[in-house]
């Protein structure tokens, strides 16, 4: 954690309260002498003995031995003798590798500790060992002796001072306006990284630019990465990317307004933001919502993976954990992502592996409590039955947002954002159809379905179809059912909880619906077995409650699974559990299997109404295709008005000439002109004034039946309020009583004042003619 003080001004006032031994905890050993030599400028100290692991003491300005290396013992537990009677008046001693030389070296620390009792009776304020180390290494002997100290990366002005340093020297000059772009870039690394890297951005240009800066950028990531702590994530999606999640987005939005005005909002009083925890299913969209978070604060990402920390060797979880918290906030302000959380604290349940998570929860609790730093975390996690009480509580993160699995309308919007991603037109597609296939699906399995469809059309060589798709779902077997069990418990969990949900409420959640399926109150069992979105396993088993209201909701639920339909399209008359209501239901359900709705036909087991109602709804080709040959006018009209009626089975029926079916058709409201064309070819009278009628009449057919010689037929014509003008006039020049009649009383009259005046007074004064 980045100390609000500085760590000179810390290292002083340990050194003068009289701590025996400072540890700093830095692999940076130049930075550090650097800091050793103006604390004893500071306070005029005599001298600074070294020690390091090759050589033994060795001067601290030039590095070079002191000893003859071949004839003297250079370990730490000998060479410290060499102090027994040395001068330890205002000096420090210093000890590089100090984790190295004291682990398992019972001598060397049991030697120390007497330096260090010494110390402490003679020196305290004036002398102190400084143990200097990467990692740390307190044996317990001397741990009451020992302040620990680790040494923050760089902060902002001190990278300031870096690259004035450099450009004193001529080695890069950096314009005013990239300074603090320059000094961002820079942070979270070590002294010796920027300097390394600044070298070689001075070999390539004389001047820093855009271009240098994107490598520094680059060059960053991969140091970032070689740390093995932390990833630097490039962020290209946008809030537009996120089909859904509203609540989630929504909250978000808010917050980066105040992180992006934080000095503002800190003036006013406005607490910075700590960060959010999004749990919940697998493959919803929580990594995503991460990224995008970036975007929208503007701010780098950086990618904590937990399971990644956690080390081997005693203390080295703990040493990740502070290193990659320490480097984030010297980036900050920035995002941290910590992925899969959970991964943390699996080991919470006993043994050594549950004291080190506990440790590390303690320690990542308190940086969360303590940071000052505008570090935003979201932390992400599937299974929160591994996250121990304390991380979900109210006031560790500013909010808990669950995410489940998409609802109706944000899988709509989920397969907008990939269809559109993947070049598709969305409006030749039956939106509402691909939006009920995919109703277990997660995000993720969303998108594998439609990379799926387009590979499929691609290596076929045509357009995606509505096929594609639909085959592409069909074949994906979604998430919800591979881990059946898993999302049944987190559903649970979650609902018992009572996490804020990341999307908008859009009815009852999967849990609430499992819940209220078992609940001894009808209505609400009832309530559930309507639901369009309740998962199949549900549907089957209230299709066998005992209140009849219930099952008969679930045999009108469009999601009633096939063979929870077949089971009760078998049951025929005569048999015990025979239901005439029921069976109509299921056969009425567009899950209903065709081939056995074909058979029933051919059976001859379904009634006239029957045929009918099914011919007004029926979908698949096949099932059309036997009912448009049905004896029955009454299913073939059924048939034209099925808003699903194929192409294919309309132009059957349409060839088939039937009287009663052509009378059908000319009174469907979506007639093209080509079938008006195809109607009127041999048609009766009566067949022409029907069609005469239709509110979609071309111009071409108007004009021909404005010709007809049947009166019946023009009369009809002339009360069609769409005619054009042009024929109007030549309804207008017919002399017959009853057409010219018709014609003067159409709604949409649009002859000029006098024609239409002349007409009127002609009709007013004919009228007793006829
Ligand atoms: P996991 O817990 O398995 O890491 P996750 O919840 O983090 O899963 P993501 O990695 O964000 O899920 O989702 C995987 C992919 O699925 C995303 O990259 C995105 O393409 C797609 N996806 C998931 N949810 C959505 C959504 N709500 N809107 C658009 N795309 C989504």
């Amino acid at each position: 954690m980045t100390d609000k003080k500085g760590f000179e001004v810390q290292l002083e006032e340990h050194f003068l309260a009289g701590a025996p031994a400072i540890y700093i905890q830095s692999a940076e050993e130049a930075r550090v002498d650097e800091l050793l030599i103006r604390l004893k400028q500071k306070l005029q100290l005599k001298r600074i003995h070294e020690w390091n692991l090759g050589y033994g003491w060795v001067g601290f300005d030039n590095k070079q031995p002191l000893s003859n290396l071949e004839s003297s013992k250079t370990e730490l537990e000998h060479a410290l003798l060499a102090l027994l009677d040395a001068d330890l008046e205002q000096s420090l001693i210093v000890i590089k590798g100090a984790r190295l030389a004291l682990e398992h070296n019972t001598l060397a620390v049991a030697r120390l500790k007497q330096l260090l009792n010494s110390i402490e009776r003679h020196h305290a304020g004036e002398c102190s060992v400084i143990l200097v180390s990467e990692a740390v290494c307190i044996p317990p002997p001397i741990e009451a002796q020992v302040t620990l100290l680790p040494l923050p990366l760089p902060s902002r002005a001190e990278i300031k001072a870096l690259l004035a340093e450099v450009e004193a020297r001529g080695q890069l000059l950096v314009p005013d306006h990239l300074s603090d772009l320059a000094v961002s870039g820079l942070s979270g690394l070590t002294y010796s990284e920027m300097a390394q890297l600044l070298r070689m951005v001075g070999r390539q240009t004389t001047t820093l630019d855009e271009q240098s800066l994107n490598t520094i950028l680059h060059e960053k990531e991969q140091i970032i990465v070689k740390s093995g702590v932390l990833e630097m994530v490039r962020v290209d999606a946008g809030v537009s990317d996120i089909g859904g999640l509203e609540n989630l987005k929504q909250w978000l939005e808010q917050r980066s307004t105040i992180i992006r005005r934080l000095d503002e909002a800190t003036r006013q009083g406005v607490k910075t933001p700590k960060g959010v925890l999004i749990a919940g299913m697998p493959g919803c969209g929580k990594s995503l919502t991460a990224k995008v978070a970036a975007g929208l604060f503007q701010l780098p990402l950086l990618r904590l993976d937990i399971g990644s920390l956690l080390g081997k060797y005693v203390g080295e979880s703990e040493h990740n954990m502070r290193r990659a918290l320490s480097m984030a906030e010297t980036v900050s302000p920035c995002i941290l992502w910590v992925d899969e959380l959970e991964k943390a604290f699996v080991g919470m349940g006993g043994g050594n592996a549950s004291e080190v998570t506990a440790r590390l929860l303690g320690y990542f609790l308190t940086w969360m409590q303590e940071k000052t730093g505008a570090v935003f975390v979201i932390a992400t996690a599937n299974d929160i039955t591994a996250l121990p009480p304390e991380l979900l509580r109210k006031g560790r993160f500013d909010e808990i947002f669950y995410v489940g699995f998409p609802n109706p309308v944000e899988r709509e919007k989920i397969l907008g954002i990939h269809l559109g991603k993947s070049g598709q037109h969305v409006a030749d597609l039956q939106m509402d159809e691909l939006v009920n296939l995919c109703r277990d699906y997660c995000g993720a399995d969303i998108e594998n379905s439609i990379n799926e469809a387009v590979a499929t059309a691609f290596i076929h060589g045509g357009a995606l179809t509505q096929k594609h798709l639909k085959d592409a779902i069909g074949s994906t077997i979604p998430l919800r059912e591979t881990l059946r069990e898993q999302v049944a418990k987190y559903e649970d969990l979650f609902e018992k909880l009572k996490l804020r949900p990341a999307s908008e409420y859009q009815g009852l959640s999967v849990a609430q619906m499992i819940k209220m399926a078992a609940d001894p109150n009808h209505v609400k069992r009832e309530e559930v077995a309507r639901n369009p979105d309740c998962p199949g396993d549900q549907l089957e088993r209230l299709s066998k409650d005992a209140q009849r209201s219930v099952a008969e909701a679930v045999y009108a639920n469009p999601r009633c699974p096939e063979h929870v339909l077949s089971i009760r399209l078998n049951v025929r008359k005569g048999q015990p559990l025979y239901d005439p209501a029921m069976f109509k239901l299921a056969c009425l359900n567009g899950n209903a299997p065709q081939d056995l709705l074909i058979r029933l036909i051919d059976e001859d087991v379904l009634d006239d109404d029957l045929r009918t109602s099914l011919a007004a709804c029926a979908k698949g080709e096949a099932l059309q295709t036997k009912l448009a040959g049905d004896r029955l006018a009454s299913v073939a009209a059924g048939l034209i008005f099925n808003p699903s009626l194929l192409p294919r089975v309309r132009a059957k029926l349409l060839e088939d000439g039937k009287s009663s079916i052509k009378q059908a058709f000319a009174k469907h409201p979506e007639l093209p002109e080509s079938e008006q064309l195809l109607l009127l070819t041999n048609a009766s009278a009566a067949l022409k004034a029907t069609l005469s009628k239709h509110p979609r009449l071309s111009a071409a057919i108007q004009m021909r039946l404005a010709q007809d010689p049947e009166q019946e037929v023009r009369v009809k014509l002339a009360s069609n309020p769409i005619l054009s003008r042009e024929v109007q006039q030549v309804l207008a020049g017919d002399l017959r009583y009853p057409v010219r009649r018709s014609l003067s009383e159409n709604p949409g009259l649009s002859l000029d004042e006098s024609h239409k005046l002349k007409l009127k007074k002609d009709v007013m004064e004919n009228r007793h003619r006829w």
